[in-house]
């Protein structure tokens, strides 16, 4: 019988291979880093994840993720990553319990995020979420408008800018999808050159990993092909 512990350590085995099979096809001489999106998903399955080696997890909602990061305090090197929407009202709870931040896209809430980091944790590790397809229902800023907003949040101490991220639109073709990832990279190959602290592109979901790490992701968020689908 297959227990579901073991389904999930082969399938991080097999994301994994697959992730290392796309970076010898690309060239990379860098690890490409995997966060595991655990939304939906209860504690108990995190921790046999993180049994089977894994570390960085992402979750989407904030009281759900403060609850499994309460849950999970005992696991001392996990690392929790939000990638969700951020509302106002729910930045101090993002603030107190989360290492980085992929959904920046407004000054608002970076500044409420810097003003309630507690003192005495590491800043909060941030990416700024690119809306690169120009999309009506998707968060994130034009392009634009990134300049801007990435000097504001380079000014907050208790702020480190460390890239981009970004949700590309289901595109038709496999060349319109590409053609978004690498504006993407062109957008973080820039920034790059004005900020020693930016070394992430946070692009690549189960669906197109493949592709994102050929087009220079620095990190893949994958939770289907980790944990199987969700139901909500
Ligand atoms: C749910 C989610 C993912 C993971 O998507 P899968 O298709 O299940 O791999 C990645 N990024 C964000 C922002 C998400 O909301």
């Amino acid at each position: 019988m297959t227990t579901i512990t073991d389904s999930i350590s082969d399938n991080l085995a097999q994301v994994k291979a697959a992730i290392r099979a796309a970076e010898k096809l690309s060239n990379r001489h860098t690890a490409v880093q995997l966060l595991a999106v655990s939304k939906t998903k209860p504690a108990v399955i995190i921790e046999q994840a993180y049994q089977a080696g894994q570390r960085l997890f992402g979750e989407n909602y904030v009281q759900e993720g403060v609850e499994k990061v309460t849950q999970l305090q005992h696991l001392q090197d996990i690392e929790w990553h939000f990638i969700g929407p951020i509302q106002s009202n729910k930045t101090r709870d993002v603030a107190q319990h989360f290492a980085w931040v992929h959904s920046i896209d407004r000054l608002k809430i970076a500044r409420r995020l810097a003003e309630q980091r507690p003192a005495n944790i590491p800043p909060l590790q941030v990416l700024i979420q690119v809306n690169i397809d120009d999309e009506a229902s998707k968060a994130g800023v034009q392009a634009a408008e990134l300049a801007a907003l990435a000097s504001d949040i380079a000014k907050f101490p208790q702020l480190t800018l460390r890239g981009l991220m970004t949700i590309p639109a289901a595109q038709p073709t496999a060349a319109a999808q590409e053609q978004s990832m690498a504006a993407m990279y062109g957008l973080f190959s820039d920034l790059q050159t004005q900020y020693k602290t930016v070394d992430t592109l946070s692009m690549g979901m189960s669906n197109d990993m493949q592709v994102a790490i050929a087009h220079g992701a620095t990190l893949v968020r994958i939770g289907t092909a980790i944990f199987g689908a969700r139901s909500s």
